[in-house]
């Protein structure tokens, strides 16, 4: 039998062929065809080919091939994950198909050729953990690769894995500033969705377009008079005016403060004035603007305290504003005026300035997100999708932009059809929404279920109301809190918590108490960094441990619901009973307080507790005598039960609602509030979704509380569903051990 070439693969590529690779080659692509081209030879193989990656587009591309048709190179791409060679690369693994044709993961291209090739052999190439790209051989014979092959082509990637690194860094870079293939070729992105709903509009890239301008001239700015310059000022001014009065609509918890910071600067001799003084020593009136606000963020971005550090933000803002209104209105390219927000990372500030300037849809190219953006972009009704694609901050500015945030899909330059079928799929939903609800809910068998709303901003009320929540299960007071620069006063919460309790009069209200950290980082609070935030000093910890602001935010409470009926309020991630009855004695001191102030307050609160800790369960019993209700939140309680962050993607398969430990958990807790005669409910997002509510409802928890968009399709499942169906379902969901037991149950009930 003859010999193959790749018996003996290990001899090759010593030192000296490899340098002749190197120095062979006239250029980076010949480098590579010369690399194909001989390892081809060497495995006797009619085909070799390189793919690489590029991390900008997240996508592998062929780069040079030996046996497929040349023209196929830098036309044929592959995300990670997809076919054989994007499997290869994303699970770093060699994969071996002796007829790869029957595969089904197999992709074929027939732009390269590839039908006559059954046999493939694809090899990761990777320097230390850097992914680099792939190698493939492919042979027209059945089963022609063999295990010694892989072995040996192992050796051969492992050793050109520098210098092919080299040419890709380079490649990358020669390329760089070239308006890069992604944007040419980006039609459709596949995110996660993260609030719902549709928006069609112009992208604009915020961040690094919007700053540009703070570095790079703009064309015709040596022109710029001094009087340019006062106009610029007066139009800016202008500006924040305007953009402050259309939050307050949107946002009356915003207090008009989110400007302040702003209007202090504009006020400030030195900075303004600097200006000025620089213009009049000669220096164009834009590098003025440039050199002072640089001073500025300079100062504030070296200080150790975040709330100065995010002064620098306040800076840059206000300067790139000042810098635009050199220029006319028509030139300008922001957010303004129905446009499609790209962003590499926003905070829950940035959303509500997109939406007050009237952003019609978030994308979020990288990085993670915080809960609470997207909780904040749903109560804002506003779309938001999640794409791990970088290539869209690349986008030039304007392109059109269609966003189905049900899906997470994103369509760049969509076609007119598609655009067609979206308005109509959109119509048809609106007129869907004016849904009629009943007043009260009931089971098939005439058994009551209590749908209250979460509410996370006022703007929210209305629409609980027309949906006719019989009250608020769950306030969440932290979004004041997280979308201003400075800690708000008593005073300013006072109004903000009666505009809500007015809001909902007579009805139920329960109001939670701040649950900041974690995640939900204020940006001024100046507490260190955390390695573990999640198990920091968030939540009730944060309260107590701050007494003073714990304090200034119940004597609000207290205060706004004077007069008011049924009012509760709700202490989060309570851990153990000690610290409940703490945060219960600081309600009573503030209370005596008050009457010592002689002021007017509800001394009939009921207090309650969130239970999202696993800690509790053991002594839940004991809890149900102490506390007024219950309220689960299921989103933490399935979290710290099974130690899978809720935000963590990587770890979504572990966050499992149905799981028989959270089961249990639940069925427990409801079982100790009724024993001890306190109500109980379900405000975590277990609580919207169809195929957990017969189990709540089953295990005695007749009270759901979800965000109002919700209610009516929380109502018809409730309504479609008898009591004591769902008591015995709960039986037998309760009697599984595992998880896969478990999803069996909730399939069968669907
Ligand atoms: C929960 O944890 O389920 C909950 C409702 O609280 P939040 O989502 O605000 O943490
Ligand atoms: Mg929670």
């Amino acid at each position: 039998m003859q010999k193959k070439a790749s018996d003996y693969l290990n001899l090759l590529f010593d030192i000296g062929e490899l340098a002749d690779l190197v120095t062979g080659s006239s250029d980076l692509e010949s480098f590579l065809e010369l690399v194909v081209d001989r390892v081809a030879r060497h495995f006797n193989a009619p085909v070799c080919s390189i793919y690489l990656y590029n991390e900008k587009s997240n996508r592998l591309t062929l780069k040079a091939t030996k046996g497929l048709k040349p023209e196929a190179v830098n036309k044929i791409h592959m995300k990670p994950g997809e076919g054989l060679v994007g499997r290869s690369f994303e699970t770093l693994s060699i994969v071996r198909e002796g007829n790869a044709g029957k595969n089904p993961g197999y992709k074929y291209f027939k732009e390269a050729g590839e039908e006559p090739f059954n046999s493939f052999l694809c090899v990761p190439i990777k320097r230390g953990v850097e992914k680099i790209g792939v190698l493939v051989v492919q042979h027209r014979d059945l089963n022609h690769f063999e295990m010694s092959d892989e072995r040996a082509i192992w050796t051969v990637v492992n050793q050109l894995a520098g210098a092919i690194e080299n040419a890709r860094l380079l490649i990358a870079f020669s390329q760089a500033g070239e308006d890069s293939e992604v944007t040419e070729s980006l039609v459709f992105v596949k995110g996660s969705a993260a609030a719902a709903g549709y928006a069609l509009g112009k992208a604009v890239v915020l961040n690094e377009q919007q700053k540009s301008i703070l570095y790079d001239p703009v064309p015709g700015e040596d022109q710029f008079t001094k009087q340019d310059f006062s106009l610029a000022i007066e139009k800016t001014t202008l500006e924040l005016k305007d953009l402050q009065k259309r939050f307050e609509q949107k946002l009356p918890e915003s207090a008009s403060l989110i400007f302040t910071a702003h209007f202090m600067i504009l006020k400030d001799k030195n900075f303004i004035g600097k200006m000025g003084d620089l213009i009049d020593e000669g220096l164009s009136p834009a590098d003025a603007v440039r050199k002072i606000a640089a001073k500025y963020m300079g100062i504030f971005s070296a200080s150790p305290h975040a709330y100065m550090r995010e002064k620098a933000q306040d800076v840059e803002d206000l300067s790139v504003r000042i810098l635009n209104n050199f220029r006319s209105r028509e030139e300008k390219t922001d957010y303004e005026n129905g446009s499609i927000a790209i962003a590499r990372q926003v905070f829950p500030s940035d959303i509500l300035k997109y939406v007050s300037a009237g952003v019609q849809g978030i994308i979020l190219a990288s990085g993670g997100v915080t809960s609470h953006v997207t909780i904040l972009a749903r109560s804002l009704q506003i779309p938001l999708i999640i794409a791990e694609e970088s290539g869209l901050l690349d986008l030039p500015v304007n392109t059109t932009i269609l966003m189905d945030g049900d899906l997470g899909n994103i369509y760049i330059n969509p076609k007119k059809e598609t655009i067609a079928l979206f308005e109509t799929k959109a119509r048809v939903e609106k007129e869907a929404h004016v849904v009629s609800m009943e007043k009260t809910t009931w089971t098939k068998d005439r058994k009551r279920v209590i749908l209250l709303a979460n509410i996370n901003l006022l703007s929210e009320v209305p629409l609980a109301k027309v949906l006719k929540a019989e009250g608020i299960g769950l306030y969440r007071t932290e979004f004041p809190f997280l979308i201003r620069s400075t800690f708000p006063s008593e005073a300013e919460q006072y109004v903000i918590y009666k505009k809500l309790f007015d809001g909902m009069k007579n009805c139920p209200i329960s109001i939670r108490t701040l649950d900041a950290g974690g995640e939900k980082t204020l940006a001024y609070s100046d507490s260190p960094k955390e390695t573990n935030p999640e198990l920091g000093l968030r939540s009730i910890r944060f309260s107590l441990k701050h007494r003073d602001i714990f304090e200034f935010q119940i004597r609000a409470m207290l205060r706004a619901a004077a007069g008011k009926k049924e009012i509760r309020i709700i202490f989060p991630l309570i851990s153990s009973i000690d610290e409940f009855l703490e945060a219960k004695q600081v309600v009573y001191d503030c209370m005596e307080a008050l009457s010592r102030e002689d002021l007017e307050f509800n001394r009939d609160v009921a207090l309650g507790m969130m239970v999202e800790l696993p800690s509790v369960l053991a002594t839940i019993d004991e809890f149900a005598k102490e506390a007024d209700f219950f309220s689960i939140g299921t989103n933490d309680f399935i979290q710290y039960l099974l130690a899978a962050d809720r935000s963590n993607k990587m770890v979504a398969d572990h966050y499992i609602p149905c799981h028989p430990a959270v089961n249990r958990g639940i069925a427990r807790i409801a079982e100790a509030a009724i024993a001890g005669g306190i109500e109980i409910s379900v405000c975590g997002e277990m609580a919207h979704e169809k195929e957990y509510i017969p189990f709540l409802l089953g295990v005695g928890i007749h009270t759901l509380s979800v965000d109002p968009q919700f209610l009516p399709m929380v109502q018809k499942t409730v309504m479609n569903l008898s009591m004591a169906d769902a008591v015995e379902y709960a039986k037998r969901m309760l009697a599984e051990t595992t998880v896969k037991g478990a999803r069996s149950v909730l399939e069968a009930f669907k």
